[in-house]
């Protein structure tokens, strides 16, 4: 039984159109395999609006609110008049809009009164949007001869209590999947998921994060035993470069799951990071599609990629960071330090993103979220107050406003002179590079740099590494 998962991110289903033309691959791809999952993102921008009204009733400015639900109402009676013909089928998508969006209109109403959005109130509302998209793209899909069914996640992905970045139960989570699923097959139905939410045991609202569709086709495609995981976004496959910044980014047509990961860890926003955890382990090959250029392979992602390339492959961003030091002569060989500090960091709940200490221990410097920099920093403060009053350590300061360029490709193991010519393209662009980290599996090299030089230091080094390397043949 051959199994294909395929998922529609935010573009993909964003207009009329894209769901139209979306549910066409839809359509081709059921021709060839025998059972065929969907996941659905919400359409695009409409999760940004649900959050952003969740937060200006919150801020008691409900006339915001009640506009932006005015909007996103809009938008989905709209597509629905454009895609469906008036008739019971579009009466029952409109029924499933109103009703979402009066549970919506009642939340705001009791997030106004409380004058707060807690985090579980916030999954709850963030996910409305998968959740009429699911509808939807099923209803179109029925309408173009492809008998579907929209499944809400809650169903199947259970998670831990972490709201807005929960945690799959993979082995309770599977059994409910193949319960929920495998009849739809049996039926010859194509389940329509909805991408990014789930439930916690409890059956209460959770989601993965955002950017979280790509990590529920993952799950769904591990937990189905899925000989196959196409992504399809609005881009040509995984590109060298941020395509905004980089305007002649090109395909990568092969990728290691390895360098794929870094590469998502490191901000290429194309795959959300955890994405490649399911299939990796079942070593399944995973496709990046572009929507609106199907017949494009695209790039695909395998254990053992066949094909040889230049020893760097792309160059990614994060951007919203602070690099934090501490430092001082007293750290010389004094056992634990590290430790300690990262546990300051950790009780923040602020993840570190790269570190790098000095040879001589006289400095550790860390990037963590912006956000997160004064309460670490005080944390920090706190538990070394012994060593700062000792004057073991001179001072835990921050430098604000920085970007992590990430250089990735496993081309870079073992050969000589890559990390010269990334530093000697900055240095020719007048770039101060503030911090350098590679990690031992040479798949990447990490640079802090300023955020206003960030832009400049990913095409310094894409034209002197990547365009300088010959296409393959
Ligand atoms: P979707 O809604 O399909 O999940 P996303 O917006 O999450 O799409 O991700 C796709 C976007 O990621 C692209 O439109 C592109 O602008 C951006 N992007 C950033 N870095 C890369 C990269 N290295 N390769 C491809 N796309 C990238
Ligand atoms: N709609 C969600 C978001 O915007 C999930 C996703 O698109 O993957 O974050
Ligand atoms: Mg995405």
């Amino acid at each position: 039984m051959k199994t294909l998962v395929m998922k529609f991110g935010g573009t993909s289903v964003g207009s009329p159109t894209a769901i139209q033309q979306s549910a066409e691959i839809i359509h081709h791809q059921k021709q060839s395999w025998e059972n065929l999952v969907v996941v659905v993102s919400a359409m695009g921008g409409i999760t940004n609006l649900l959050i952003e009204c969740a937060r200006t009733a919150a801020n008691n400015d409900y006339l915001t609110a009640k506009r932006v639900l005015t909007d996103i109402q809009q938008k989905h009676l709209t597509t629905i008049e454009s895609l469906i013909p008036a008739g019971a089928e579009q009466s029952a998508l409109k029924a499933v809009v109103h009703q979402h969006l009066d549970l919506l209109t009642t939340y705001v109403e009791s997030i106004r009164v409380m004058g707060e959005v807690t985090p579980r109130g916030m999954d709850t509302i963030s996910s409305l949007g998968e959740r009429i998209n699911a509808q939807i793209v099923a209803s179109v899909l029925r309408n173009l001869g492809v008998p579907s069914q929209a499944v809400e996640a809650t169903r199947l992905i259970i998670t831990d209590n972490t709201f807005q970045n929960a945690a799959p139960h993979i082995d309770l989570s599977r059994q409910a999947i193949q319960t929920v699923i495998q009849p739809l097959f049996q039926e010859g139905l194509v389940p329509v998921v909805t991408g990014f939410l789930s439930a916690n045991q409890a059956g209460i609202t959770t989601t993965l994060g955002r950017g979280g569709s790509d990590y529920t086709a993952a799950i769904l495609a591990d937990c189905l035993d899925a000989d196959e995981l196409w992504i399809w976004s609005d881009v040509d496959g995984v590109l060298s470069a941020d395509p905004r910044i980089v305007p002649n980014a090109r395909t990568i047509p092969e990728l290691s799951f390895a360098e794929v990961g870094e590469l998502a860890y490191f901000g290429a926003k194309v795959l959300h990071p955890k994405t490649i955890r399911p299939v990796v382990s079942r070593n399944m090959p995973l496709w990046v599609k572009n929507t609106f250029n199907p017949d494009f392979p695209g790039t695909r992602i395998t254990q053992h990629p066949q094909r040889t390339r230049g020893e760097i492959t792309a160059v990614t961003t994060i951007h919203d960071l602070s690099i934090l030091t501490v430092e001082g002569r007293g750290m010389l060989g004094v056992p634990g330090i590290a430790a300690r500090c990262f546990g300051a960091v950790a009780r923040q709940g602020a993840s570190v993103l790269m570190i790098s200490q000095s040879s001589s221990e006289q400095s550790i410097c860390f990037t963590i979220p912006a956000e997160h920099t004064q309460a670490v920093i005080e944390s920090i403060e706190e538990e070394m107050s012994l060593e700062l009053h000792r004057g073991d350590i001179d001072r835990v300061w921050a430098r604000e406003k920085v970007t992590i360029v990430s250089v990735i490709g496993s081309g870079m193991r073992e050969i000589p002179g890559v990390s010269a010519r990334i530093f000697g393209a900055l240095g020719q662009a007048q770039i101060n590079v503030i911090a350098i980290a590679q990690g031992s599996s040479e798949y990447s090299i990490s640079l802090v740099v300023n955020d206003q030089d960030a832009r400049e230091a990913v095409r310094a080094i894409h034209a002197n590494g990547i365009e300088r390397i010959k296409p393959e043949v």
